[in-house]
C-alpha cells in the first residue's frame, strides 16, 4: 500500500486559474476586489508572508495593498487605520498580519475590523458562524485542509479525526470544520495525556503543533490521511510536524512540507476576498 503524495502547490494553481477568471468577470463590471493587509512591526517571517500575499493579490487582479505601521504603534493608532478601511467601499478584504507586538491585544484589534471585510474568519462573528454552522468568512488554513483532503478523494463523513492543536487560527476551526463534514472529531493539545492512544486510530490526522519532527511513524495509523500544517524554518529548511520519511511508509495520503497546506492557504485568502468582493458589492 503506498502513500500518495496531496500536491497543495497544484491545487492552488487551479484555485487561482478558477479566481483569475472570476476576477476578470468582476472587473468587466467596475468592481476590483480590493485585499489591504496590515503589518505592525519587523518579524522577518511575517514580512515574507504579507510580500507572498500581496504579489499573488496583485496577481490576481486585485488591488492589493499593505500598510506598514513601526512596532511602536498603539492599539487606538492601529484601530484608527482599521476604521479607515472600514469605511472604504474599495477595500473588501482587510487583513492584520499576526502575529502582533506584545503591547497590542489581537483580540481586541481583530474585533475591530467588520465581519464582512474579516477575510481571515477570526472575529467573533465569524468564528461564532463557523460554529452555529451558519455562512461566514471560514479561516484560511483549516479551509484549505478540507480542499487537500476532498482533493486526495478522502471521505471524511464517519471517519475519526484527530486534530493536534487548538489554536483559533488551526485547530480549533479545523476541529469544527471536519465536524460540519460529519467526522467523529477528537482534539488534542498540550495537556492531552497519552497523545499517541489518540493519533493511532486518527483515519485522518492534522498536526498543527509548531514542533518539528512531532509526529512519528508509530503515532500513525496504517492508510491514514496525514496533513501537515506545521512550518518551521530550520537553517535554510522549511520543516512540518511530521517526520516525512517515517510518515510516507505508514500514512495512505500526506501532504509534504513546505508544497502542502502552505500555498492553500494563500490561495484560500484569496478566495475569501474573491468572495467579499462579490458579496459586498457584485451582486447588483
Ligand atoms: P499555536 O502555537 O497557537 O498552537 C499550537 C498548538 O499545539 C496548541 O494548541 C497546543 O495545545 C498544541 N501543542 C503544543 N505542544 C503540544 C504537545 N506536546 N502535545 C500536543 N499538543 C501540543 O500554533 P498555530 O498558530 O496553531 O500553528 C501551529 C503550526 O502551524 C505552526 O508551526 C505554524 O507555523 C503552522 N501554521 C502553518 C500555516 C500554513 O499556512 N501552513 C498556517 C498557520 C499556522
Amino acid at each position: 500500500m503506498g502513500c500518495e503524495l496531496i500536491d497543495g502547490k497544484e491545487l492552488a494553481k487551479s484555485v487561482y486559474r478558477d479566481l483569475r477568471q472570476k476576477t476578470a468577470e468582476l472587473r468587466e463590471k467596475g468592481i476590483i476586489p480590493g485585499l489591504t493587509v496590515i503589518i505592525v512591526g519587523e518579524d522577518p517571517a511575517s514580512l515574507t508572508y504579507v510580500a507572498s500575499k500581496e504579489k499573488r493579490a496583485a496577481k490576481l487582479g486585485y488591488n492589493s495593498k499593505v500598510i506598514r505601521m513601526p512596532e511602536r504603534t498603539t492599539q487606538s493608532e492601529l484601530c484608527a487605520v482599521i476604521d479607515e478601511l472600514n469605511r472604504d467601499d474599495s477595500v473588501d478584504g482587510i487583513l492584520v498580519q499576526l502575529p502582533l507586538p506584545r503591547h497590542l491585544n489581537k483580540y481586541d484589534v481583530i474585533k475591530h475590523i467588520a465581519p464582512e471585510k474579516d477575510v481571515d474568519g477570526f472575529h467573533v462573528v465569524n468564528s461564532g458562524a463557523l460554529v452555529a454552522g451558519l455562512p461566514g468568512f471560514i479561516p484560511c488554513t483549516p479551509k484549505g485542509i478540507i480542499r487537500l483532503i476532498d482533493h486526495a478523494g478522502v471521505r471524511i463523513e464517519g471517519k475519526h479525526a484527530v486534530v493536534i492543536g487548538r489554536s483559533l487560527i488551526v485547530g480549533k476551526p479545523a476541529a469544527m470544520l471536519l465536524l460540519e463534514r460529519n467526522a467523529t472529531v477528537t482534539v488534542c493539545h498540550s495537556k492531552t495525556v497519552d497523545l499517541k492512544s489518540y493519533t493511532r486510530t486518527a483515519d485522518i490526522l492534522v498536526a498543527a503543533v509548531g514542533i518539528p519532527g512531532f509526529v512519528t511513524g508509530d503515532m500513525i495509523k496504517p492508510g491514514a490521511t496525514v496533513i501537515d500544517v506545521g512550518i518551521k524554518r530550520l537553517g535554510d529548511e522549511l520543516r512540518g510536524d511530521v517526520v516525512f520519511d517515517e510518515a510516507v511508509n505508514v500514512a495512505g495520503h500526506l501532504t509534504p512540507v513546505p508544497g502542502g497546506v502552505g500555498p492553500m492557504t494563500i490561495a484560500m485568502l484569496m478566495e475569501n476576498t474573491y468572495i467579499a468582493a462579490l458579496e459586498r458589492r457584485g451582486k447588483a
